[in-house]
Parts: structure tokens; C-alpha cells; sequence
């Protein structure tokens, strides 16, 4: 997907950077003076080689990460980041190849504040064989041209300079931005590009299409890297700023095989079909991102029946065993580090709840799946974060009678742990010593199947 550039006040930038990598080079041409120019990351000042007004040629000195401008305020600065400095104190740089890096916008992209009415259109004068990657929208028509994009920022965005993987992959409807990053050593980029849009397509298995138009995937070989897991994706998130960027970790030197049988993409990618909740409801995010890995990579014939079901049960005893003293919204607020297992958990069975109580409602016209599928024609993706309240509101507005809230009212400032011997009885899953047993003879054996069956029998437009 590409747009043009909209009405209002436009913010200019030419960004230009020297095949070696070592220099950028800014301008920014602002549409009236503006008296607050600044970076996002508190480190920015340490990179900053030099600023000066364009129109007087007056040289700009900075206080940390803002300049110090003239009281009438500035129509343009040009100024120079020191991209070597910056990138070697980027750790994401430590394990690639030297002729690519990544470093923050927040670090180079020095810019007054945002109004609604303000665009930021930034153009990139690259050398030959310099390629580069940002989350923003890319302009049609206009090569290396983007615009940021409104959007919550929850995180800090990552552009990609240099000699590196850089692709357009079409994914039901939308279109993924793939950068893969070069390692020192070997690597089938190949696969691992293929990789990338086939676990994307996992997720357009719940309503249809991919929840994103042009969502921009970053991926790091970074080997071990150092990471505690064992995985050929170690680590994984979503950055919202700017943009929606899916970043993944992985250890290039794993079979290919590996990367299919992780769940780890599949989750980060799931995160797309909300748009970004505030960490005090955290556990809706990460609980339906939970839930959908394990129903996503069943629907894709990665995991059988039975290994989604062990999944789940499995997450849900971990989820029941952690912080029991905590509901969910007080895990949430206490932060992932202090009950990961109870705010990823208590999210998925919610999610569970959601999904059965639907299908059985509606006799299958209604699921979680069609619910957020009506979400995505809606809202997505979203300039702004929602709280858990809000969401589960909008939700329910898509569906015939509410199932989100009353869920929300029972659970989220319950302590404990949601029940779920019962649901997943109904659902003809039981549990002997740990291991379970599936069932077709159970009175919602039906919505099971249907629950983990590849076909979409959900209409893609939304009926009212
Ligand atoms: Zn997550």
C-alpha cells in the first residue's frame, strides 16, 4: 500500500547518508518558523555533529536532546548525525554484518512537536547500492519518500541502512515490508523471507485478510545472541510509532523447519489484530495473541488437534499457578516481569470464553474471529492506544448480545484464575494426569473443531 501526501502543514526532511555509513545528513524545511525542534531519545544530543538555521546560517547549539533555537523560532535547519557513533551504540548492530545497521529515528530525526493538522514527509537521497527501511508510509509515486504515520507510541521505531534484504511480499490484501538484516556469517535469506510471509499468513487465516495494510517486519540474525531460549526466534515484538513494525530475533543458523514450528512470529503478528491497549489491561494484548498463536498455527496444519489443546491446557495451569493473589488488571499494572504467566494466561482463557460463548449464541455465524474481523474494518490500524474498557465496548458492538464485557466485569479484578475444567469439558478436552484426551462425543465438540478448522466460513464485509 502507498498513499499521497494529505493537506495541511508539511514538515519537509531530506535525509541523505554516505555509502559508508559513517555520516547523515539532514534537512528540514518547515512550513512556518517553529520555535521547538527535538529528538525523541534522550540520547540524541551525544550524535548531533553540527545544526545550523538554513535561512540565517547561524550555527545551533542543543541542550540535550533539543536545540536551542533563535526566540523568532526557525523555517529550516540542516544539520549532520555522527551514524557511526550511533549505530555502534545500537546493540541490535552487534551480530551484523558491517555494511548494514539499524538506528532509531528517535535518535536522528529531529523535529518539531506534532499537531493534528502536521504531516512529516521525509525523502531519502541514498548512494548507489544504499538501501533503507522505515516503518512510515511509503508515498506513490515519489521513490524513498515516506510519511509518519499517526499512531500510539508505545515503543521506538527502528530504520535499517545499508546492504541488506529488503522486500515487498503481497499477503492477502496487504502488503508486508520485509527487511532482513545481514549477519557476519551465512544465511538463507530465501527461506527466511518466504518464512516471514507464510507465518504472516497464519493470521489472515482468522477473518480473510492480514489486519495491516503495509505492516514493515524487521528481522535480526543475531544467532544465540545470547538469549536464554533455545528458539530459532528468541525474541519478539510489535513497535507502534510512526508505523506498525513486527521486530523478530532469530538464529539464522537453525534449520528451516525450526522457524515453522515456533510460535514465537506467529504470536507477534497476532498482536496486529488489536489495536495497542494500554499496559494496564496488558493481558487482553497478550492473552488474545496467546490464545490465536496456538488456534492460528492449528489452522495453518503446523500443530495437530491434540498439540493445540495440550498447548492451551498447559498455559492455563501455568496462568492458574501464577500470582494467584493477583487478578489480571493488578498483574497487568505490576508489570510483565512480576506475573508473565498470569497476564499472558487469564488473557487467552478470557479469549477462549469469548469464542465459545459466541459460536454457541450465534450457531457458528458469530466468533472471536468474526468480532475481530469487524474490529479490523473498523478501527485498525489505530493512531491512538485504547484502554482494555474501550475495547471490549467496541467489540461488543459487533456482535449480537455483549460477551466482552460481562466477561471484563467477572474476571478482570478477580483474583485467582477463571475456571476452565468446565469449558473445556464442554468442549470434549479432558485432562488425565497432565496429558489430554479429545473427545467428538462432547455436547460442544462441534465448536472445537471449528474452533482449530482451516476454512472461513465468516463473511469478509462486514454485515451492517
Ligand atoms: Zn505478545
Amino acid at each position: 500500500m502507498s498513499g499521497t501526501a494529505a493537506a495541511g502543514v508539511v514538515y519537509e526532511y531530506t535525509v541523505s547518508i554516505d555509502a559508508d555509513l559513517e555520516t547523515m545528513r539532514v534537512g528540514a524545511r518547515f512550513a512556518a518558523p517553529v520555535d521547538d525542534v527535538r529528538a525523541r531519545s534522550g540520547s540524541a544530543g551525544r550524535y548531533l555533529d553540527g545544526a545550523r538555521d538554513c535561512d540565517t546560517d547561524q550555527s545551533l547549539g542543543n541542550r540535550g536532546r533539543r536545540l536551542e533555537l533563535p526566540r523568532a523560532g526557525v523555517i529550516c535547519v540542516d544539520y549532520a548525525i555522527d551514524l557511526k557513533r550511533a549505530a555502534a551504540a545500537e546493540r541490535r548492530n552487534a551480530s551484523l554484518s558491517k555494511d548494514n545497521i539499524v538506528v532509531s529515528p528517535a535518535v536522528w530525526l529531529w523535529r518539531p512537536p506534532l499537531a493534528p493538522d502536521t504531516r512529516i514527509i521525509v525523502h531519502f537521497e541514498l548512494e548507489e547500492g544504499i538501501d533503507v527501511s522505515v516503518p512510515w508510509l511509503p508515498l506513490a509515486g515519489r521513490d524513498s519518500s515516506y510519511e509518519l504515520l499517526p499512531s500510539p507510541r508505545n515503543a521506538r521505531a527502528m530504520a535499517a541502512f545499508g546492504r541488506f534484504v529488503n522486500v515487498r511480499r503481497e499477503l492477502a490484501g496487504s502488503e508486508l515490508r520485509i527487511a532482513l538484516l545481514r549477519p557476519r556469517g551465512a544465511m538463507d535469506s530465501a527461506a527466511i523471507v518466504d518464512w516471514v510471509h507464510d507465518t504472516a499468513g497464519n493470521v489472515s487465516l482468522a477473518y480473510g485478510r492480514f489486519p495491516s495494510p503495509s505492516p514493515h517486519v524487521v528481522v535480526l540474525p543475531v544467532g544465540r545472541g545470547g538469549w536464554q531460549s533455545d528458539s530459532p526466534v528468541p525474541f519478539g515484538r510489535v513497535l507502534r510509532d510512526g508505523g506498525e513494525t513486527v521486530e523478530l530475533f532469530v538464529d539464522e543458523r537453525r534449520p528451516i523447519e525450526d522457524f515453522y514450528d515456533d510460535w514465537t512470529a506467529t504470536h507477534e503478528f497476532s498482536h496486529l489484530m488489536l489495536p495497542f491497549v494500554r499496559s494496564g489491561h496488558r493481558w487482553i494484548s497478550e492473552g488474545f495473541a496467546q490464545y490465536y498463536q496456538n488456534v492460528l498455527l492449528t489452522r495453518a496444519g503446523q500443530y495437530d488437534e491434540q498439540r493445540a489443546w495440550q498447548k492451551l491446557y498447559d498455559g492455563f495451569e501455568r496462568g492458574r499457578n501464577s500470582r494467584p493473589e493477583l487478578s489480571p488488571n493488578e498483574a497487568a499494572r505490576q508489570g510483565v516481569g512480576a506475573a508473565t504467566m498470569k497476564i499472558y494466561w487469564s488473557g487467552a482463557i478470557i479469549a477462549l470464553m469469548a469464542d465459545v460463548e459466541l459460536r454457541k449464541r450465534s450457531s457458528g455465524r458469530e466468533s472471536l474471529d468474526s468480532a475481530l474481523g469487524q474490529l479490523q474494518h473498523c478501527c485498525l490500524p489505530s493512531a491512538r492506544s485504547w484502554s482494555g474498557t474501550e475495547l471490549f465496548e467496541a467489540l461488543d458492538g459487533f456482535v449480537d448480545y455483549p460477551v466482552f464485557m460481562p466477561l471484563y466485569r467477572k474476571y478482570a479484578d478477580e483474583s485467582g484464575f477463571p475456571g476452565f475444567e468446565a469449558i473445556l469439558e464442554s468442549l470434549g478436552v479432558t485432562v488425565r494426569n497432565g496429558t489430554v484426551r479429545l473427545s467428538n462425543d462432547a455436547e460442544l465438540a462441534g465448536i472445537r473443531r471449528a474452533i482449530t478448522r482451516t476454512y472461513l466460513n465468516i463473511p469478509h464485509e462486514p454485515r451492517f
